[in-house]
Formats: C-alpha cells, structure tokens, sequence
C-alpha cells in the first residue's frame, strides 16, 4: 500500500515538474474495456475485484496527483452484460449512468452491449440520457465511427438523442485530443444482432475520418476499439489497426480482456487494455507522444470507496434484487451452496479435452431435461455447452445466485428475466457425430467453439484428415451405459438458445462439411425456437444458469452443501487413437472419399506412367 502511495506520488512529480515547466505536452489517459455489469465487485481468486465505487476513488486519486496537467477518462466497450443488473439495462442503463458519474469523457460500444437488439440499445441509451439530465450530469462522448445505423431507424433516434458520433474533440490543459471509436471486425461478427447493422472496416472508416481530424491539429489521436489484441503477434485486429493507421497514438483495446502490463509498440502507436470486469484501472501517461509511464492500478472491492458511487451501486442491486423478485422469485445474494473448491471453466492444462465447469454445467442442462420432461425419461439425453458460453468460473466458498449467473450470464428471457433459456431440440446421430468433429478438427482454433458434451464419448485420429477425424463415437443411454451412436436416430439434445442459434455457423467454419439443424421430436427443421424452450413445473422457462443452480442446489442430484464438491470426469473424455489401416476407413465423409479416390487416381497414373518407362528401356 504504501508503496503504492509513493509511486503515485513520485509520478505525480514527475508528471507535475514536466507539466509545468510547459516542458512538452504531458497527457495522462485513465482507461478500463469491457467491465461487464460488475457494478459491485466479483470474487477473483479469493479476492474480491471491481466494483464501480472503488474504481470512482482510484479515478479520483489519480486526477488529484495529476496537478493540474491534463487527464481523460476512457473505456473501450463492453460496458453491459455479466451481473444480473443486465436486468435493468433497458430500463436504469446502470453502467452508462455509472460512468457519467465517475465523468468519463469518451467511450464506444462493444458487441455485448448489443446483445438485447438494437431496440434495447436504443431503450438503454434514452434511459441513460433521462437519468443523467435528472441528476444534472453529463454523458460520456459515446463514439462509433465504423456503423452506419440510417437503416434500422429506432436506433437512429437514439442515436441521435444521445448524440452517438464517429469522433470528438476534447480539448484539455491546452491540449487538443481526438478520440475515435470503432468495433473490431470479430466482435460485430459476435453478436447476430449487431451483424445485422452496416459495420465498415475500422481502419476505413478511421482513414476517411483523418482530414477532418488532422484539419484541426490535435497534439494526439486516441482510438477507442473494441478490436482485440488477444494473439499480440501483430495479427490481432487491434496490431492490425494501428499498422494501418499510423497518425494513431493510441490504442485502448477491448473485447479480449486482455490484461496488458507492458503497451504493445506498432511504430509509433501504442496499444493498451485492461483486462475485463474492471478489475484494473489502466493509467498511460503520454510525453510528446511518447509513453511516460503505464500501469495496471487493481481495483479491490474491499479498498477504499467513493461513497456517491457506493450509494448508487447500492441502489442498483437494490432494483436489481425487486426485478429478480417479481420475475423469477430469488434474490441476487440467496446462497445456492458451499464449494471447498474452485470449479475452473478454462480446460485443464494437461488435457485441453477438459473443463470441469464446462461437464458440471452440460451435466445439469441434462438433469434438468429428466426432471422436467417425464417423456425423455427413458431416452439419452445429449447435454452441449459450449465454451464460448462459460463467462466465469465458480469459486471456492458460499456461491450465491448471482456467482452461478456470471457463469451463464449472457441473454434474456421474454419476460426480459436475466439469462438464456434452455432449448430441447433433435438431431440425428451424424449430426452429432459433426459436432465431436468440430472439437476434434475446428475446436484449437477456436477454442470458445468448443463443445463440453454430456452423454457422449468420442475417439478421433489425427492421422486423419481435418474434418474427418472422428472415428468411434457412442452415446449413454438412459442408465449411463454407453451404446454405440447409430447415425440415423434422431437424438434428444439440449444447449442453451444462443447456442442453438450458433448451430448453424458449423456448416460456415467447416466449408459444408459438417451440419447439424435443430429438429423436432419428428425430424422436422424448428419454425419456433420458442416452442422447443424447456418448461419447469410451473410453467416457466428453463434458463442455463437456473439449471446449474438446480443441479448444485440438489434439486437433481443429491448433495450435501459439506462435502466437499467433486466433478466426475469420467470416461467420456476423448481418446486420440493410435495409427491403424481400419481406422483410415471408418466414418468416411465426402470430403475423405474425394481424397482418397484422387489419391486413387494418382496411384493409378502413376503406375501407368511407371509401365511406359520401364516398356521403353
Ligand atoms: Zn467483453
């Protein structure tokens, strides 16, 4: 602590000397991306992280031993989505009012807080617009230059009523400071809604922007963008944009919660981001454009607190709490159970093949199937939850409902009541053969495609080719005992809304290889995925992360809260198999059967050629 008091006051002098000797233009730049609705802090590794009264303090501290040199206030994106105060985004924009009372003076939109539609968007920006004129404060510059939004008109009118622009110009200490915000191309990629909308390349649409801000001269050009940096080996969207854009000075990155320590230098542009769930408030310094000092400050929830913004946070969980209770009858901070230990999502380093979040939580979806559907009883039940749904981990300790909501916290129901329901759909066996094969050939590239399965064991071979890997797979029946897959029945499957939805993207990532469409209990594609969404007894939907709290609660499975909690991983992990000639001809899929009759064909000239030779001599 105390070292952390000089260090800010030794910047501070430093800072205060080269300020005002007028020995250059100093510029400090406080920043945080994707704070995802962590209004209120959130357990990290036994210490409690975020929370917007602890960031509003540090803010403050560091504008103090600023002196009077120059200081803005930034995020790149991703404000929403991730507590359940989601549940009042339409209605209280909690996060956006937040940081215009903590006077943020610019930031962009990610794609997550397009997850509701533009409609809610649009809803969520009135409402913040409405509450900060009641409380006489002003909103953030909110800055998006690569989206044309002339064709879905309700978001026009908001945009125009909080004044949404590519660009502003801030002037400050005598400084004059363009900030530009842009999406990255993945992220708008991420969010169906959002994809629907007229997004530009971000280098584009900065470079056509760049007369009309070089015409007025700023001492710096910061960009906004919630690109990513997550492979920093120059291929990053954000490396990308900044080789392109070179008049760029800085970078505040987001959508990779990447935790940067040290900013990456593309030429004279530096990059920086600071991880997610404002755990960390970044501080850059600049000195004629050049980097002065940068450090990551971690925000601790248990730290000092700015107590306007604890008053208000206190206020949003208590709305947040009167929501859940007239929807869904429970409370933020009901505790579910005791965990003696962490139940991590990211897959174990020995066996990129297991997450033991990724099995508990496919598991309940399951349970949940055989509690509330009487007629599946007896039948195998395939439970999918990809990794891309898994947002957090469960840690040791009391987990309270809102600890197992962060896990699944994406989506909503259509009574707006935080979360994605779950979806009991059909597939056939090939087609669930496809999906082992998304693991087994696409998955490493894209590790948030990876499917964590209940129900199904699998073996593949790497000696064959991508796409056909998959050589052996079988299924639990109703008992638990694993029966080999027959490709033509139609197999109860059950995965959250967004993921069936996603379905549709593995014929795109595998070139029409691989396919699998959600059907009904009589093979026919879905017309409604609504009519296919998982009932409880009282009628209402089933949502993912109320699986999971069934499922740790004991309502499905019996459990005692003092045990200590372990996850089976069992025996439906993969296995690689060992190279064998029968194994090459199992399963075989167009694309294996146009290999092999080419190499067929090869084989064949070239034994003719061969014969022609050997006439000859
Ligand atoms: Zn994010």
């Amino acid at each position: 602590m105390m070292k952390r008091v000089l260090l800010l006051w030794l910047s501070f002098f430093i800072a205060y000397s080269l300020f005002a000797e007028g020995n250059g233009k100093y510029l400090k730049v406080l920043f945080t991306n994707d704070v995802h609705a962590n209004i209120r802090g959130v357990k990290v590794d036994d210490i409690n992280r975020g929370g917007f009264a602890q960031l509003s303090n540090l803010i403050l501290s560091e504008r103090k031993y600023s002196g009077s040199g120059p200081v803005l206030t930034v995020d790149a994106g991703d404000m929403s989505m991730g507590s359940f105060s989601q549940a009042l985004f339409r209605s209280h924009a909690p996060e956006l009012v937040g940081f215009s009372m903590m006077r943020y003076d610019a930031i962009t939109l990610g794609n997550h807080d397009f997850d509701f539609g533009t409609d809610a968007l649009a809803l969520m920006l009135e409402s913040a617009a409405k509450k900060t004129l009641q409380l006489g404060i002003e909103l953030p510059a909110i800055l998006l230059a690569n989206l044309d939004v002339k064709s879905d008109k309700r978001l026009s009118k908001a945009f125009e009523t909080v004044k949404v622009r590519p660009w502003t110009l801030v002037h400050r200490g005598g400084l004059k400071v363009a900030i530009v915000g842009v999406m990255g191309e993945s992220a708008y990629h991420d969010a169906p809604d959002a994809s629907k909308l007229n997004f530009i390349d971000p280098a584009k649409a900065i470079k056509r922007l760049l007369p009309d801000i070089m015409s007025e001269n700023p001492d710096y050009l910061i960009v906004l963008s919630h690109g990513g940096t997550i492979s920093k080996d120059g291929s990053s969207p954000d490396e990308i944009l900044a080789g392109k854009v070179p008049e760029i000075d800085l970078i505040v990155s987001g959508h990779d919660h990447d935790e940067i320590h040290t900013p990456i230098s593309i030429g004279s542009t530096l990059i920086v981001s600071s991880g997610w769930q404002g755990r960390n408030l970044g501080v850059i310094t600049l000195l004629n454009q050049s980097l002065n000092d940068y450090r990551l400050v971690p925000v601790y929830t248990d730290s000092e607190a700015d107590t306007v913004l604890l008053d208000y946070s206190l206020k949003v969980s208590s709305i947040t709490d009167s929501v859940l209770i007239s929807k869904m009858n429970l409370k933020a901070n009901d505790s579910i159970v005791n965990l003696l230990t962490d139940i991590k999502a990211e897959p174990d380093s020995a066996n990129p093949f297991v997450s033991k979040l990724g099995f508990l939580v496919a598991d309940s979806y399951c349970a949940s199937v055989r509690a509330n559907m009487k007629e599946l009883l007896n039948e195998p039940i395939i439970g999918i939850a990809p990794a891309g749904t898994l947002r957090f981990d469960l840690n040791n300790g009391l987990v309270r409902n809102e600890d197992i909501f962060r896990v699944l916290s994406l989506g909503e129901g259509d009574d707006y009541s935080p979360g994605h329901p779950l979806l009991v759909a059909y597939l056939y066996g090939r087609e669930l053969k496809d999906l082992c094969e998304l693991n087994a050939s696409v998955a490493s590239s894209m590790p948030d495609a990876r499917l964590w399965f209940s129900g199904i064991k699998y073996t593949y071979s790497n000696y064959r080719l991508p796409f056909t890997r998959v050589i052996k797979v079988e299924i639990a029946d109703a008992s638990g005992i694993y029966q080999p897959l027959d490709p033509d029945r139609l197999y109860p499957v059950v995965a959250g809304m967004y993921s069936v939805k996603m379905l549709g993207l593995l014929k795109r990532s595998s070139f029409g290889l691989l396919s699998a469409t959600p059907k009904d209990a009589n093979g026919e594609p879905i017309s409604s995925l609504k009519s296919m969404v998982l009932k409880d007894q009282d009628g209402r939907d089933v949502k993912e992360w109320i699986a999971l709290a069934s499922f740790l609660k004991g309502d499905y499975l019996k459990y005692s809260s003092d045990q200590e909690f372990e996850v089976l991983v069992d025996s439906r992990i993969k296995k690689e198999a060992d190279f064998s000639v029968a194994s090459m001809f199992v399963y075989p899929n167009k694309l294996m059967v146009t290999v092999y009759f080419a190499l067929l064909v090869l084989l064949v000239i070239l034994f003719y050629k061969v014969r022609q030779v050997i006439w000859r001599l």
